[in-house]
């Protein structure tokens, strides 16, 4: 009998996991589809290490599972006729394809004044592909230290970011639309405490948006909707992400609790590409190295018991833990932890806090209590 081919689109966290999972299984063949320009790499070091400088890119370099890596970009895949069709112009055949094509940085309105001469000039830039961190990378070294940066944004990856850079001497300014950041994806308690941290380091703009931006001579200038005017050597725009899939879906990718594609069969999604729908859970989206890792290894289990290779997985519930340096402190998170879950404060200093849906435990969050997130991991959609 011939063997299934299995193509993987995206060779990022959750593709290289799918790719692992995959590997050793019988009676297939894999395929991991990076893209065409680059050399799949570990994201989370864009900031943490390549921007700053700590690490060249080839160091943030992915290693590789034991199938091959096919570099091209997937263009469009054809759900009906069970074909990918690629950048080079090559078509691939598939019995199963997992979609980890993962996210894009969201951007400011292209009709921003100044933002394209801004762009042109590299002082305006995203913080979430390597080009990016090379980018902010040779910014930093040539201007005056310390340097000025605006962080337009301030979810998780522009509070880190903000940290990195105050912490190696610059100043980092935060502006964002929303007067308490961070609430919809921490929820009230954590992310106000997290609005104290930022305030006792960096300049904050609150419930401000970009109006305007004017390169000057070797910096740039932002205008806020209220007329104040930053300068600043480096603006980056940290606004969130949004899913990537190629066509037909051109965005996020809907799974069920299995991770298969609703209305595709024989498609799986993972990662920061794919929005879950499940029975009590409701319908979420999570965008962390770990979940996608993991969300990486499901999709491959649930291929591989459609194929009749394996056991069912059951439903993906997420359980895997992130962690975020933020000046001082240790941001840890598990599962869900937005507003629509119920918050149980176990304990105020440090900040422990636990997250039940229907009576559930479904996520825990702390400040230097990492601990304390990871020993409830267990517990985590257990009935009890
Ligand atoms: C600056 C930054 C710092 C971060 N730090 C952390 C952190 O400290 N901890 C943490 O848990 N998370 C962190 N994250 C988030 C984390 O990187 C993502 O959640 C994770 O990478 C998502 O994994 P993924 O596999 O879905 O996507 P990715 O890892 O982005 O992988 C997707 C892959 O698909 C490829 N691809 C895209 N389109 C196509 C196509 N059409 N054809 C073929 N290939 C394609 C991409 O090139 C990429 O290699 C950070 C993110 C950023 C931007």
């Amino acid at each position: 009998m011939a063997a299934e081919h299995i193509v993987i689109l995206g060779a990022g966290a959750a593709g290289a996991a799918a790719a692992r999972g995959l590997s050793a299984a019988e009676g297939i063949e894999v395929d991991l589809v990076g893209l065409s320009r680059e050399k799949p790499y570990n994201r989370t070091l864009v900031n943490k290490g390549v921007a700053t400088g700590l690490l060249e890119p080839g160091q943030a370099r992915l290693p590789q599972p034991d199938v091959p890596l096919v570099a091209d970009t997937a263009r469009v895949v054809d759900v009906q006729a069970q074909t990918v069709e690629l950048e080079s112009g090559a078509t691939m055949d598939f019995d199963a394809l997992i979609v980890a094509t993962g996210s894009t940085p969201r951007r400011l309105a292209p009709e921003l004044t100044g933002l394209n001469a801004a762009v042109k000039s590299q002082r305006v830039t995203t913080l979430h592909s390597m080009e990016d961190a090379v980018r902010v990378h040779n910014v930093l070294v040539r201007s005056p230290h310390p340097a000025r940066i605006i962080l337009l944004g301030a979810g998780l990856v522009a509070a880190e970011t903000s940290s990195l850079l105050s912490q190696a001497g610059h100043d980092a300014v935060i502006v964002s639309g929303s007067t308490h950041p961070g609430r919809t994806a921490l929820g009230p308690i954590a992310a106000d405490r997290i609005a104290e941290l930022h305030h006792t380091q960096v300049s904050m703009y609150l419930g401000r948006t970009a109006r305007e931006i004017a390169v000057v001579e070797d910096h740039v200038e932002l205008i806020l909707d209220d007329h104040t005017r930053l300068d600043a050597d480096l603006i980056i725009v940290a606004l969130g992400t949004v899913p990537a899939a190629p066509a037909p879906w051109n965005g996020a990718v809907e799974t069920d609790d299995h991770l298969r594609v609703i209305g595709a069969p024989q498609v799986y999604a993972a990662g920061g590409v794919a929005v879950h729908h499940h029975p009590s859970l409701g319908s979420y989206r999570i965008d962390h190295w770990a979940e996608a890792a993991a969300q990486g290894t499901h999709a491959a289990l649930t291929v591989l018991h459609d194929l009749g290779k394996a056991p069912d997985p059951g439903a993906y519930l997420p359980r895997s833990a992130f962690s975020v340096r933020l000046y001082d402190q240790t941001l840890t998170g598990v599962g869900h932890t937005g507003p629509t879950t119920t918050t149980r404060v176990v304990s105020k200093n440090p900040l422990s806090i636990v997250h039940t849906r229907a009576g559930i435990p479904v996520g825990a969050l702390g400040l230097e209590s990492g601990r304390f997130v990871r020993d409830w991991i267990p517990y985590l959609h257990v009935h009890t």
